[in-house]
Order: C-alpha cells, then structure tokens, then sequence
C-alpha cells in the first residue's frame, strides 16, 4: 500500500503532467501519486514473441492479435471511396504473409518499401492462400536491429487522456513512486510462504511486467493484500467485542416467548423463532450483540424486531429503532405499535418533518425513559436526543448508512446490542468479507398465505400492453405502481418519472386517478401523497425508486417496472417486494428494450422468487464491485480484488490473518507495524474498525 507521503504528491506534480492533463488524470479519479501507483493496467498488449508463418499456419485455434517479424517484398496502395488501404506482403523465414491497414488518413501511406524489415500487431485472419494480419500497432526496424517486444500496459483510459499517455506517465516517474510506496502490509514470512514477490518488484511488475505471468502474480499478490487487511480488521474488530464485556447481560425464558407469540393473530415462522432465538440468546450475553437479521421483504422481519424489543424492554432497557427515510420510520412505527403497544410497550417518534412542539415532547419522554421504544429517522442522531438506558439499537436497511451514524446512535448507550437489518439478500460470499464480524440470522421462509408476485418481462414495443394491464386491474380494484429510473427527462436517456407521469395523468390512463412520487419531493409531500396511496385516493402510483424499500401498501398488486435493464437483479426483486403483500394476486411487469442477453437476464426473475438465490446470480454476473456499489451500496471499496471472483483468495487471506493474529493478538510484532498502521489508515478498514 502506498505511503502517504505518495498521496500528498499531487498528480500535478509528476512529470509529463501539464495543467490539462492534470484535469483529464483528475477525471480518472487519480488525484495523486498513491492513487496512480494503485491505477493498474486492466490488461497488456503482449508484443514479445513474434509467430511464424508456419507456426500460425499449422495452430489449430484462432490466435486473435498475434506479433509478426518479415521483410517486405511488396506494397500496393489504393484509395477506395475515402478509405487508404495499404497492403503489404512480407516474408519471414518460413513463409510471406499481408499485412494491411485500412484507415481514413492513416499515416502509413507511402512509408513502405521492398526489403524493409517491419513488426506488425494485429488480428489475423487465416486464409487459404497467406495469413492477412489486420494491423493496429507496428514498427520499421532498422537493417541490424534486434527485435525486443514488450508488454505493453493498457490502463483505463478517456478519450482525451489515452492510455498511451498514461504508461508514459507512469513510466518516467516510476522510481520516485516505488521511493514512496511505503512499509508492506504483508508480514515478510507470509510473503515468503506464499511465494509473493517483495512489494516494489511487484509494483513494477504490475506496470512493467516482462511476461503476463509476472503481472498475474503482481496482481494477485496486492488483492491478497487488501483482502488480508480487509480480513484482519474484521477478526480484531470481533476480537475486542469479545473481550469487551460491558453490555447488559439480559434475561429471557421460555414463557416470555410463549407471552409474545399468544400476542399475535398468527404463529411465528420456523425461521421467525429460529431468528428470535439467536438474537435473544446474543442478549443474553454482556457481550454486545452485533447480529445483521437478512430476509426478503415480507418474510417478516419487523416482528423479530419486536421480539428484540420486548427482551430489552422486560429486563428495563430502552430500544431505539432508525430507518434511513420517512417513509420507512413512520411504516416500522405503524406496524410496532398494534404489536407493542398490548404488551405494554411505549413508543415515541422522531423525524425532521415532525412540528418542533412535537418532537420536543417525543424527546423528552425518550430521555425520562418513559417511551421504551424510540423510532426515527437519522433524526434520532441528533445531540438532543438522549436516552436513559438505552440497551438495544436496531438499525434498519443498515447499509444506507454511513459508519458514523451507526456508531453514533449506539454511542446513545453504553456497549447496546446492536441488531441490523436489510431486506436486501445479500450474497453468501459478500456477507463473509463486506460483513465479517457480523453474526448473521436468515428469515428464509415466508409467513403462510403469501402468493408470489408474478412476473412477466415484456418488450419496449408492448409497453402499452403493460398499461392496459394496469387499468384492468384497477377495474378490478387494485392499485399499481410504475416506476421509472430518473426522476426527470435527463440525458441519461432513461425514462422519467415526471415524464411517464404526465403521459399516463394527461393521455394515456387520464380516467385513473395517477400519482407522483420521487426523491427530490419534500419529506411531508412524499409522506402525503403516500397516504393518499395507502388511503385508496389514488390508483396508480408513478415513482422512482424512493418507494425501493420497506413500502407497504397491500392493495397495491401491479407493478410496471420501465428501462428493467437499467436496474440490477436484486434492485428489481427488491422493487416488486412492493406488491403481493395483499391477499390479491400481484404481478410484476418489467419492461426492457429488445435485446437478447437483457431477455435472459430477467427470465431469471420471471423463474425466481428467491431473493438470496437471485443476489447470488447478480453478483455473478456483475462482479462484487458493481452489486456493492449500487443495490447494496455498502460501497466495497476493493481496488485490486473482487471478492466474487477471488473468494477462493479471500479464504486464503483471511486464513493468514487468523494466523497471525493468533500468535500476535495486538499486532505488536514489529514485523506487523505496516499492517497496524494500515488498519488505522486506510480508509476501508477505517470504515472496518468502527462499522460494526
Ligand atoms: P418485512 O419487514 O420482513 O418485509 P413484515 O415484518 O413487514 O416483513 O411482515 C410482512 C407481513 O407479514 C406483515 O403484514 C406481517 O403482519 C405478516 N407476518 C409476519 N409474520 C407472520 C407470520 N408468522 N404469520 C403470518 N403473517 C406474518
Ligand atoms: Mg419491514
């Protein structure tokens, strides 16, 4: 990992970098020298071994881009309608071969002649007369020239800063970032042991590698690196929660259970009780709890967050529940209190939008300890809040927020339990590294009686259909949803709310009484015209994905999901969690402009209901990056790894760090000083050190 007197040099500050590219690197999102001495090249152009004409004539597999070495023996040049073609036949010792560059103005015209030896790169095609290499790189060698191929770096480039201008970047400053790379986190016995290179080889290995073997190492090596301080983190982080024994230790029984379940319409869910079970016996111990509770929406998840509650409360601890929105707050405060309030359980409610006189007496029965359970929105962080005993945190859709309001709502007691919540499925292999030292609970199974939501993915062209569909069922007195990603006409292209909402309102379903609800609406107009919704003064609903998580409206049983392919798999499955929460049957329609792979893409939510099975499926095929970064947003900060691809390394990785910290429980090894300081550091494990 680079040292940080790397990062205080500003990429400005390198040579080769002018004013103008200092903007275009900043584009890239390379501010420093650290950040472009992390910035691999994502593949090499492997210019080394030039191939035969035999050896290509009698290899069985279509080569791609191959090198070749020949002596010209003919060249024609035409112009063809605009088009330079120049075609030039060579001769190595084995055969003659073309090679050919076809180009508006390519500056090759004229530069050819008999006897010359040249290197040509390029896709070739095999034909049965001579092999015609489709030229992209090449070189005129001189008479006694020794030919000497490199691997050359691709880097991620822009079209103004191309990635040619970057490898030269990075070459000529190359020794002065390797100065600074700082201390490996990679204790140097582990690096033996697994046959790593020592860490500034592999920094020049990684940009200027003699062969892509070498490169692979490299690479391997600084994921296992950041995989290892990823893993360590999470084991201290759990480490010093276990010996920190300062939570309440709280009572439960049997009979408490029994109480709680005589107190519901219904019996719990075998995964309800098997949850309730693993939550109350963490409680039980002074230990604080750190359980992250999974399960599709409407598997039930608020009623094991009462059973939470109810332990805490019984044993004469408050609880305090936060949900990242308004919408999400005041639904958990509905659904809690017919559930709590029987087993005389009090809550008050905070939120921004509450009038000043309200929120004031909410508050003041929070911090007498009158009210048992406090729910809010991040509202709840606020200084003013206080709480008596404040033994429980429940933090809902936890990865919607940021470390420091986690930590800040548990500092409002001393050590609480801490029980996280998320209807987003998240993949068994990404729980493991992205949640490490959470303790996980699965709801699995839904309550009795629920029907699942059906789904149809259909054509951009039959998108009308999709309305019609929709006006049927509001004949039939249901309510629908249609979601739209943009909130307005944007150059994204993609459909907008707005727009949809003016088409259906003023044409296209005008007898239907349509509504309007997106991010950039006040919290009391989004909570108004949701109260239409849930009052049946409006039948169908246009919205972005604000109405994403945790929505409750049963009656509403279509949904119309517009540009499906705009969304990943698990965000989908996560939106038509909106409907089939009635009794009524419920359908989902994605809509997606025809295209094959997006047809298949979606057939697997038309087969599937099951949200861990469908999170599995889009993490592989999107990488763990881009699932963390947008449905589950924990934004994976990974720079050289993905846990999806590599998890057999990540294993491997979080095995060393189990060693290590076995023999050295504090890192106070001064072979372990890098890693230390990486821990405190770095901002990922920054975040690790205080996420839980
Ligand atoms: P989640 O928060 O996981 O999306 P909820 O807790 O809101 O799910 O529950 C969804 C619906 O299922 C609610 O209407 C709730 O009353 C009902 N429900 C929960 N548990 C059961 C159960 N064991 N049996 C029958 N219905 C249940
Ligand atoms: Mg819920």
């Amino acid at each position: 990992m680079p040292g940080s007197a790397l990062a205080a040099i500003a990429i400005g500050e390198l040579v080769g970098v002018g004013p103008k590219s200092r903007l275009l690197f900043a584009d890239l999102g390379i501010e420093n020298a650290a950040d472009l001495l992390d910035d691999f090249p994502f593949r090499y152009d492997d210019l080394r071994e030039p191939i035969s004409v035999q050896a290509l004539r009698s290899g069985t597999q279509n080569p791609g881009e191959v090198n070749m070495l020949g002596r010209v023996v003919s060249v024609q040049e035409r112009r063809v309608r605009g088009l330079e073609i120049v075609d030039v036949r060579a001769q190595d010792e084995t055969g003659t071969f073309a090679a050919r560059w076809i180009g508006r103005r390519r500056f090759v015209y004229g530069r050819f002649r008999e006897g010359m030896r040249i290197f040509v790169r390029g896709r070739v095609e095999r034909t049965l007369a001579e092999p015609i290499v489709n030229v992209a790189q090449y070189r005129i060698l001189g008479e006694s020239e020794q030919y000497r191929g490199e691997m050359v770096p691709i880097y991620r480039a822009s079209k103004d800063l191309p990635s040619r201008k970057i490898a030269a970047v990075v070459r000529k400053n190359l020794p002065r970032m390797l100065a600074g790379a700082g201390d490996d986190v990679i204790p140097e016995g582990l690096a033996r042991e697994r046959g790593f290179p020592p860490q500034l080889q592999a920094y020049r290995a990684a940009h200027a590698p003699s062969d892509p073997q070498e490169a692979r190492v490299a690479r391997e090596r600084f994921a296992f690196a950041e995989f290892f301080v990823r893993a360590m983190g999470a084991q201290l982080r759990r480490a010093e929660r276990e010996r920190s024994h300062d939570a309440a230790a709280l009572r439960s029984s049997p009979a408490l259970l029994a109480d709680f379940e005589r107190s519901l319409p219904f019996a719990l869910t075998n995964a309800q009780r098997r949850a309730i079970g693993e939550i109350w016996s963490d409680m039980a111990r002074d230990v604080p709890m750190n359980r992250l509770l999974q399960g599709d929406v409407g598997s039930g998840k608020t009623l094991v967050a009462a059973a939470a509650v109810l332990l805490a409360t019984r044993n004469g601890y408050q609880s305090a529940l936060m949900a990242p929105t308004e919408i999400l707050a005041s639904q958990h405060r509905d659904k809690l209190v017919p559930l709590l309030l029987p087993l005389q359980i009090t809550i008050e409610y905070v939120s921004g939008s509450q009038r000043l006189s309200e929120r004031r007496a909410a508050i003041g029965r929070i911090g007498s300890g009158e009210a048992r359970l406090a729910i809010g929105t991040h509202a709840l962080l606020t200084e003013s809040v206080e709480f008596k005993t404040l033994g429980l945190a429940i933090i809902d859709e936890q990865h919607r927020f940021g470390v420091e309001h986690r930590a800040r709502l548990r500092a409002k007691g001393s050590a609480p339990h801490t029980l996280h919540m998320t209807a987003t499925p998240i993949p068994r292999t990404l729980a493991q590294s992205l949640y490490a030292d959470l303790d996980e609970s699965k709801l699995d199974e839904m309550p009795p009686g629920r029907m699942p939501v059906q789904t149809f993915a259909v054509r951009e062209a039959r998108r009308e259909r999709a309305f019609a569909f929709v006006r049927a069922n509001v004949a039939r007195g249901g309510q629908a949803y249609v979601v739209a990603p943009a909130i307005e006409e944007g150059e994204s292209g993609a459909a907008s709310a707005v727009a949809v909402y003016e088409e259906l309102a003023g044409s296209v379903l005008s007898d239907l009484r349509v509504g309007l609800v997106h991010g950039r609406l006040a919290p009391r107009e989004k909570e108004a015209v949701m109260a239409r919704v849930r009052a049946g003064e409006i039948d169908v609903l246009v919205a972005t994905t604000v109405i994403e998580v945790g929505v409750d409206i049963p009656n509403a049983n279509v949904m119309v999901v517009l540009d499906a392919n705009r969304y990943g798999l698990a965000q989908l499955h996560q939106l038509r969690g909106r409907v089939g929460r009635g009794a009524a049957e419920s359908f989902c329609v994605l809509v997606y402009p025809d295209d094959r792979a997006e047809s298949e893409r979606l057939s697997i939510l038309t087969q599937s209901n099951d949200g861990f099975a469908i999170a599995e499926a889009d993490l592989a095929l999107r990488g763990s990056g881009e699932f963390a970064g947008t449905a589950q947003s924990g934004k994976d900060d990974l720079r050289f790894g993905d846990i999806a691809r590599d998890f057999a390394l990540y294993v491997q990785a979080r095995q060393a760090a189990e060693q290590i910290l076995a023999v050295d429980p504090n890192l106070r090894d001064p072979g372990h000083a890098a890693l230390r300081a990486a821990l405190g550091t770095s901002p990922s494990s920054r975040a690790l050190l205080t996420s839980s």
